[in-house]
C-alpha cells in the first residue's frame, strides 16, 4: 500500500528598505526585501518545512542552522534541492505542493509562473504539481503594514 504523507510549513521574514526581494526562487523588483541570514526566500523556507514535516524529518533550522557560516547569504534554491534529495534518499516521491504568500505589496501575479517553474525544477517534478498563490491581508497585521511577509505551504509525499 502506498505510504502517503502530508506536511505543513510556515515562515515569516521581516521586510526592510533596500534589500533584495526573492520569493519562490525569483527576484522581484521592489523597494523592500526580506531580512535574513540566507537570501530570505520565505516561500522556499516554508516549502522546505512542509516537505521535511511530511517526512517527520525535523525542520529547516535543524538541517541548515542560521548560526552556520555555510548558509550565510545562501541561495535558498540550494536548500530546496537538498531537501528534495534527502526525501528521495528516504524513498519518498513528491506528489504536489501548494504555497500561499501573504504580502501587501507588490502584486505578485506576474511572477507566480516563474516561481512555480523554479521550484518545480528544484524538486524534480512538473510545474503542474507546484501551486503558488498570493494574497494581501487587506492591510491587516504585519503583512498588511508591509513590515513582513508570511508564507504557508503544504506538501504531499509518498513512498510507492
Ligand atoms: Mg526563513
Amino acid at each position: 500500500m502506498t505510504d502517503f504523507r502530508i506536511g505543513h510549513g510556515y515562515d515569516v521574514h521581516a521586510l526592510a528598505d533596500g534589500l533584495r526581494l526573492v520569493l519562490g526562487g525569483v527576484e522581484i523588483p521592489h523597494s523592500k526585501g526580506c531580512v535574513a541570514h540566507s537570501d530570505g526566500d520565505v516561500a522556499i523556507h516554508a516549502l522546505c518545512d512542509a516537505l521535511l514535516g511530511a517526512a517527520a524529518l525535523g525542520d529547516i533550522g535543524l538541517h541548515f542552522p542560521d548560526s552556520s557560516d555555510e548558509f550565510r547569504g545562501i541561495n535558498s534554491r540550494i536548500l530546496l534541492r537538498r531537501v528534495a534529495a534527502l526525501l528521495r534518499e528516504k524513498g519518498y516521491e513528491i506528489g504536489n505542493v501548494d504555497c500561499t504568500i501573504q504580502m501587501q505589496r507588490p502584486k505578485l501575479r506576474p511572477y507566480i509562473d516563474r516561481m512555480r517553474e523554479a521550484m518545480a525544477a528544484d524538486l524534480g517534478i512538473g510545474a503542474d504539481r507546484v501551486s503558488v498563490k498570493a494574497t494581501t491581508t487587506e492591510r491587516l497585521g504585519f503583512e498588511g503594514r508591509e513590515e513582513g511577509v508570511s508564507v504557508s505551504a503544504v506538501a504531499l509525499i509518498f513512498r510507492p
